[in-house]
């Protein structure tokens, strides 16, 4: 019997009351977090390079947030925003359109609990506004696993196993890989793209989604969950043209790109485009749930009173811990500490792929960084072997996740330091070498 208050009990009593479709990458119960680290309840400390999945951008438990957190549940907990209004709800939302690029500065926005339910609102805010019902998505593209959001998920066939009829009106493209192109070319780059991808959605335009029936394209910026896949330059400036030719609306699904983690508040900004919608999550709560979906004025101003809300969307501790956390990355100046960081990490992973053939490609931008990792055939290891390089990371101290099939998913708070990077990463390439 493992002894009281150990990990080990923790663990057995989860499998005996806890949904085994929850799926664990490690073996390893949190007891605490603090900055860049994790400990169990041995008091065994970790490095923690996937910051509860892209949430934890300040690091765990910034004694700010902590310190907002208590303030807020001291003076209001909820009230919910169909009963009236609520002061950190309206400075949350003034601080995300301040952030937001161009036209959608002067936007509006809704507040929700969740990634998922953000994207179901911009295809709802979509549908309705347009009167049209069509969705184009990208293979590849991961928008969350509530009925609606799922539809558009497309990064593996097994969230959607059984589940069939979805959401009907969601048509999906291969999203641009140069890495490893849908379309089997193999001497093309990011920059030197073979533009496959563009007849596609021209062919489907022309073949089966008539341009008057598109509402809204919808796409990940820079691909998360599905792989960490950066696309070529012109991708989203030519999706903003084909939305502009159709009268289709362009979502950005910015829920794991958002907030700073790629270097700029918005992931678009790499690329000069604006989204007519965006839809947010994960980072924005400062670690507590909390989703957003921002529209210009004109899409929020059309839709009618009533057609939408939430219970708990934009619940006060929830927003004030989200607000603080956009003050520290402001003032820690953790956008330009994200951009040095991933660059060093990912220039570490690149000198080490000179003499580790196991590392197939290095991308990203900021601290989403995606570490593919290939077979002597250049084929992706297969999904048993990444889960066991994962364990075996966890047992050596750095806590991580894949994306894609078989991508190291690197994305730990925007606060780590060069010094605490540079240590995991000796850790991560001793496991990788030892493979
Ligand atoms: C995580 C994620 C979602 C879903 O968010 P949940 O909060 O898990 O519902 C949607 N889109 C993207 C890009 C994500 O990374």
């Amino acid at each position: 019997m493992p002894a009281e208050g150990s990990s080990a009990q923790l663990i057995e009593r989860d499998k005996k009351s806890v949904s085994p479709t929850i799926y664990r990458y490690t073996d390893i119960a949190f007891a605490r977090g603090s900055g860049s680290f994790l400990y169990d309840f041995e008091d065994k400390r970790y490095f923690d390079f996937v910051a509860g999945i892209a949430t934890m951008n300040v690091g765990h438990n910034h004694p700010r947030v902590v310190k907002a957190i208590a303030e807020q549940a001291g003076e209001l907990i909820h009230a919910a925003a169909h009963v009236g209004y609520m002061k950190p709800y309206v400075d949350i939302m003034e601080k995300l359109i301040s952030l937001a690029p161009a036209t959608l500065n002067q936007g509006k926005g809704i507040l929700l609990n969740s990634g998922s339910e953000a994207v179901e609102t911009a295809i709802k805010l979509a549908r309705a506004v347009s009167g049209r019902s069509m969705v184009l998505a990208f293979m590849d593209s991961f928008h969350g696993r509530s009925m609606g959001a799922l539809a558009s998920t497309a990064s593996n066939s097994s969230y959607r196993r059984h589940l069939a009829p979805l959401l009907s009106g969601v048509e999906h493209v291969p999203f641009p890989n140069c890495y490893r192109c849908p379309f089997g070319h193999t001497d093309h780059d990011r920059q030197d793209c073979c533009g496959t991808w563009r007849n596609f959605i021209q062919m489907t335009l022309d073949k089966l989604v008539h341009p008057e029936d598109l509402a809204a394209i919808i796409v990940e910026p820079i691909i998360g969950e599905g792989g960490y896949i950066v696309p070529p330059d012109d991708f989203l400036q030519t999706l903003r043209d084909f939305c502009d030719r159709t009268g289709a609306f362009l979502i950005a699904d910015e829920v794991q790109t958002g907030m700073g983690r790629t270097g700029t508040w918005y992931a678009v900004e790499h690329w000069n485009v604006t989204p007519d919608i965006i839809a947010l999550g994960k980072a924005i709560g400062g670690g507590l749930p909390l989703g957003a979906t921002l529209a210009r004025s004109d899409l929020m101003d059309a839709w009618w009173p009533a057609a939408h809300g939430s219970t708990f969307g934009g619940n006060p501790i929830a927003c004030r811990a989200g607000l603080e956390s956009i003050a520290i990355i402001e003032e820690e100046k953790l956008l330009d500490n994200a951009t040095q960081i991933g660059d060093h990490i990912q220039s570490r992973f690149k000198t080490a792929q000179k003499n580790l053939p196991l590392i197939g490609d290095v991308r990203g931008m900021g601290l989403m960084i995606g570490v593919e990792l290939v077979d002597k055939q250049g084929q992706p290891i297969t999904s048993d072997q990444i889960k066991h390089i994962i364990k075996k990371l966890g047992i050596a101290g750095v806590v991580m996740t894949k994306c894609g099939q078989s991508t190291l998913r690197i994305a730990p708070a925007l606060s780590i330091t060069r010094e605490i990077a540079d240590e995991a990463c000796e850790i991560i390439l001793k496991v990788l070498k030892d493979f």
